[in-house]
């Protein structure tokens, strides 16, 4: 992972926060080697992983980076990519990850009760219910909040 990476998911953590996902598969062996950290191993669709908020993440940082899954090790979301490849400066990128946080963080403000983490677990739900939870301003909110993450994030529309 390059420095200027680095740099930038370490004030993030958005991929590991549940902003993003809410579960990353790990293989068998890696589930022990969790287990053994004490990190919580689920199972989805007949699948082993972490759910996403982990477990292992502090603040931003990722407190068993060295050890971390395959999985985590892997990703680079489409805004590291970018910064990877030259195309946006580290400045420019900590400024989309501050507004993808503020976004985050002012929808939580919002629930009933307020939440400051696990926001975006609960807007998941909030969306996909069949009898809308909150008002039409709130839903629209939350749309775009999600359409914003997944444009700027996961690199898909
Ligand atoms: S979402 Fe991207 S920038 Fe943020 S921690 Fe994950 S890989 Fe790093
Ligand atoms: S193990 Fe580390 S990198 Fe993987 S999801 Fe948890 S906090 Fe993120």
């Amino acid at each position: 992972m390059s420095q200027a990476l680095s740099d930038l998911c370490v004030q993030c953590g958005l991929c590991c926060n549940g902003s993003l996902f809410d579960f990353v598969a790990i293989s068998e062996s890696e589930a022990s080697a969790c287990q053994d950290m004490g990190l919580a191993v689920v199972e989805k669709a007949g699948r082993l992983g972490l759910r996403l908020r982990c477990g292992a993440l502090q603040g931003a940082t990722c407190t068993k980076y060295e050890v971390r899954p395959s999985g985590c090790r892997s990703f680079v979301c489409a805004l590291g990519k970018q910064l990877v490849a030259g195309t946006v400066t580290a400045e420019a990128a900590l400024a989309v990850v501050r507004d993808a946080q503020a976004r985050v963080l002012a929808l939580g403000a919002k629930l009933d009760p307020p939440r400051t983490t696990d926001v975006m677990t609960h807007v998941r739900v909030a969306l996909a219910s069949p009898l809308p939870p909150y008002d039409d301003a709130w839903m629209a909110e939350a749309r775009a909040t999600q359409r914003f993450l997944t444009e700027t994030f996961h690199g898909w529309s």
